[in-house]
């Protein structure tokens, strides 16, 4: 495993490992300028291997789950390998998160950054097509995290890309995110079924503890009783962002997450049609964590820019097959400041 470094002259620093793309630490400074690590994960290499959440991980080939494993595409059922109870979970047994990528960094004017590749083989989890992924990553100086997706296929495959840091922007180990105030641009929600599949209803967010489109601390709503964020045990959810499925080519505004005490802002930006809120429900006090840290439910949170779950079996979700001669591509921009 090799580890790379990425900083810019406003003190911001991330350090990324060939294993998964991992970013193991992202270094950011708060309103007086003091500098912490915002993100959860191991001081020990071995452990990304052996017991990770996906802490930093590239996601693929299919982020989130697919319904038992198993599609239709072309006539032909594909059986994927499962590993979420009978599901399929952010691509499988070994995912993109536990494979080693092929890492080239460089430099421009005013960014850095890291160019990953990996080649994914025909059959590879039960997946057909040989995939050829790139992942950037782009440090630049406006304090902005760039994550820039790429992918060709020989074969049509679902494809669906995502990043998976568990935030914490009072610094990793700083105890739980629900004062964290979030903000997201969508009316409305992919509801799930007890084993976290959408039902396939696009449910509006109006009066329910979805609603997050005014500025609302994460906890706020977190223990109502409501039988959605019962089979989450807390937020475990697709968002639908605010866009003209359509048109994905630009990035628009889809989160912004503010932490009172510290004064960090992280903004998520991204061309994606959804975002899966995860406030860290699953993390149960068995994992340590840098310096020792028992990670605690909802010490972090992840924001995953994706197409909606379980999409190659819903045919009214926005399409997550990539044909072969076709490019896939898919931009998210994390931009970091202070209030
Ligand atoms: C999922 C959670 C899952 C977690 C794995 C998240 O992306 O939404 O349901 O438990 O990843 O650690």
């Amino acid at each position: 495993m090799r580890q790379y470094t990425l900083k810019n002259t406003h003190r911001m620093e991330l350090r990324v490992l060939d294993y998964g793309g991992i970013i193991v630490s992202l270094a950011v400074p708060d309103r007086t300028g003091r500098v912490d690590d915002v993100v959860l994960g191991f001081d020990r290499l071995e452990d990304y291997e052996r017991s990770s959440p996906y802490f930093g991980a590239i996601i693929g080939r299919f982020g989130n789950r697919i319904a038992r494993g198993r599609f239709t595409l072309d006539g032909r059922t594909y059986t994927l390998a499962t590993n979420d109870g009978h599901n399929h979970l952010h691509g499988g047994v070994k995912g993109f998160d536990k494979v080693m990528w092929e890492v080239s960094p460089f430099e421009r004017q005013d960014s850095t950054g890291l160019m990953l590749r990996y080649t994914s083989r025909d059959g590879e989890e039960g997946y057909p097509g040989t995939v050829r992924a790139t992942v950037t990553y782009t440090l630049t100086e406006g304090n902005e995290l760039i994550f820039d997706y790429e992918a060709t296929s020989d074969r049509a495959t679902p494809v669906n890309l995502t990043h998976h840091s568990y935030f914490n922007l009072a610094g990793e180990g700083e105890g739980d995110v629900l004062g964290h105030v979030l903000t997201l641009n969508a009316n409305s929600f992919t509801p799930v079924d007890s084993t976290l599949i959408p039902t396939g209803e696009i449910r509006s967010v109006a009066g329910t503890p979805f609603d997050f489109r005014a500025p609302t601390a994460i906890g706020a709503r977190i223990g109502q009783d409501d039988e959605q964020l019962r089979y989450g045990r807390g937020y475990d959810h697709n968002f639908v962002l605010d866009k003209d499925h359509d048109v994905p080519a630009s990035t628009t505004l889809a989160a912004r997450v503010f932490e009172p005490s510290s004064g960090r802002v992280m903004e998520v930006h991204t061309t994606e049609p959804g975002v899966q809120f995860y406030s860290g429900n699953f993390l149960d006090g068995t994992l340590r964590g840098k310096k020792g840290t028992v990670y605690s439910p909802r010490s972090g949170f992840t924001l995953e820019t994706q197409h909606f779950p379980d999409s190659p079996n819903h045919p009214d979700f926005p399409s997550t097959i990539l044909a072969p001669g076709r490019e896939y591509r898919s931009r998210t921009l994390l931009r970091f400041g202070v209030r």
